[in-house]
């Protein structure tokens, strides 16, 4: 007889658990016994992937490649050439892009696909959207994963007081953000994920309910709960504060450590194929979890930039994504990493600097002559549901806001319901009749070109003076 789903779902947390107690245990390890264990994986994980993926079994058929593999061998695959090749690549040819697409409108809980496994969408700075599918092992290393960065934090399994985690972020089970919790609620934290697209009043007042030990957000989001507690509406005592999702700038730590005096403010960096990375101190920059992954700092043409130097992206190998290999796949951050080892004597090398989204907050005139503050969220959320919109960007200048769309050939047709939507979004946060116009471009700036401090929404105007 078939398990229930729920019977499956805590046996996924328990072998979770078990997995949580190696990882802990490589903390402690010295490099060389870190690298031995990162080629092995690598090792099986080429072999795999070069018997099981039509795709990587093509191409060592075409370079004539025999094991022992070597990673460099590999191709390096941007997300659009990733998602175009996706059907090939994946090792289960019962996965199809677009039956996942299907099941993927469909989810609203933790349901597993084809009974075990659970699919994930992104859409990153690029606004191109990605999917990724674990199966229930990989799943459960996901689930280990967060109860590390947990512990990392101070957050223990088990105690008796069981530790209330505010999440804000994404309320969509295709987020890891929001579905992880999700499939690990039974019990041993108590979890709650609030939208970072709700008003901040609402927000402000669940906080206020809710009493977190530890929260979680958007920095910039943090940041607007920063201006709530000087202004005397948020009364909250959390011991843990963690960023992600955004870079958090050090003026952005001092102000979320002068609000709140007693708490850690930590710095946590994610992606949803799998690479995670994490503060062993505030402050001392972000150990990448090389268990389970390898990173290749590289410049505009693929080769490796050294330690302690500013990359133009990263490419990111997962070692533990078997399912839906991840070998070699560009991130589009930029990124330093640190060229000494940690005085915490983690063997992780640690992210020193990164530029990742980096969007402005725009305040915008209210009904009521009063101002809003507009997060970015808002906006990816509205932009990046177009699958038509290869790219965007969102000027706030002092006539209105100017929204530069670039789209795949010949659907530049949705521009005015795209238009409509954004203002109609603009309108329910408060916003008095918002000014928007469109440009339909071809081509935005070569984010190089900022030195990583790209951005898809920009403020030009100086909102204190407005
Ligand atoms: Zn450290």
């Amino acid at each position: 007889m078939k398990e229930p789903h729920t019977v499956r779902r805590l046996g996924d947390l328990a072998r979770a658990i078990v997995y949580r107690q190696a990882l802990i245990k490589h903390e402690c390890w010295p490099r060389a016994r870190l690298e031995e264990l990162q080629q092995r994986r690598l090792a099986s994980l080429l072999d795999w992937v070069t018997e099981k993926s039509p795709f990587y079994r093509e191409f060592r058929s075409t370079h004539r490649l025999g094991p022992p593999y070597s990673l460099q061998d590999f191709p390096i695959l941007d997300k659009k050439t990733y998602m175009k090749c996706f059907d090939q690549i994946v090792t289960d040819p019962r996965l199809r892009l677009s039956q996942l697409q299907e099941h993927m409108a469909h989810v609203c809980g933790d349901e597993y696909y084809l009974g075990k496994y659970r699919v994930l969408t992104t859409a990153g700075s690029s606004g191109l959207k990605t999917v990724v599918v674990f199966n229930r092992k990989e799943w459960s290393i996901q689930e280990a994963t967060s109860m590390r960065i947990a512990s990392m934090m101070g957050v223990v399994p088990f105690s008796l007081r069981r530790p209330t985690i505010v999440t804000i972020g994404s309320h969509s089970p295709l987020h890891d953000s929001y579905r992880l919790p999700l499939s690990m609620d039974t019990g041993l934290y108590r979890y709650h994920v609030l939208p970072a697209t709700a008003l901040l009043e609402e927000l402000v007042q669940r906080l206020n309910y809710l009493q977190p030990h530890v929260l979680r957000g958007f920095p910039s989001l943090l940041g607007l709960l920063v201006t709530e507690v000087l202004q005397g509406h948020l009364h909250i005592n959390p011991s843990i504060i963690a960023g992600g999702g955004e870079p958090l700038t050090g003026e952005l730590r001092k102000q979320l450590q002068a609000a709140w005096p007693k708490s850690a403010v930590f710095d946590i960096y994610g992606t949803q194929e799998g690479l995670r990375a994490m503060e062993c101190n505030p402050g001392q920059g972000m150990h990448i979890f090389e268990d389970l992954g390898i990173v290749e700092v590289v410049d505009e043409n693929n080769q490796p930039v050294p330690d302690g130097t500013l990359g133009h992206k990263i490419l990111f190998t997962s070692l533990f994504g078997f399912t839906q290999p991840v070998i070699r796949y560009e991130i589009t951050d930029m990124m330093v990493l640190a060229a000494e080892p940690c005085p915490c004597g983690q063997p992780f090398r640690r992210i020193l600097a990164i530029n990742g989204r980096n969007d402005d907050v725009l305040y915008l005139r209210g009904r009521g002559g009063k101002q809003v503050a507009i997060h970015p969220v808002h906006f990816w959320n509205v932009l990046e549901s177009y699958a038509d919109i290869r790219q965007y960007q969102v000027v706030h200048e002092p006539d209105g806001i100017c929204l530069r769309l670039m789209f795949d050939e010949g659907n530049g047709h949705v521009a005015g319901s795209v238009r409509e939507h954004l203002t109609r979004k603009l309108h329910t946060l408060g916003v008095e009749r918002p000014s928007i116009r469109v440009e339909l471009v071809t081509a935005l700036e070569d984010r190089s070109r900022h030195m990583g401090k790209w951005k898809n929404i920009i403020s030009n105007v100086n909102h204190s003076t407005q």
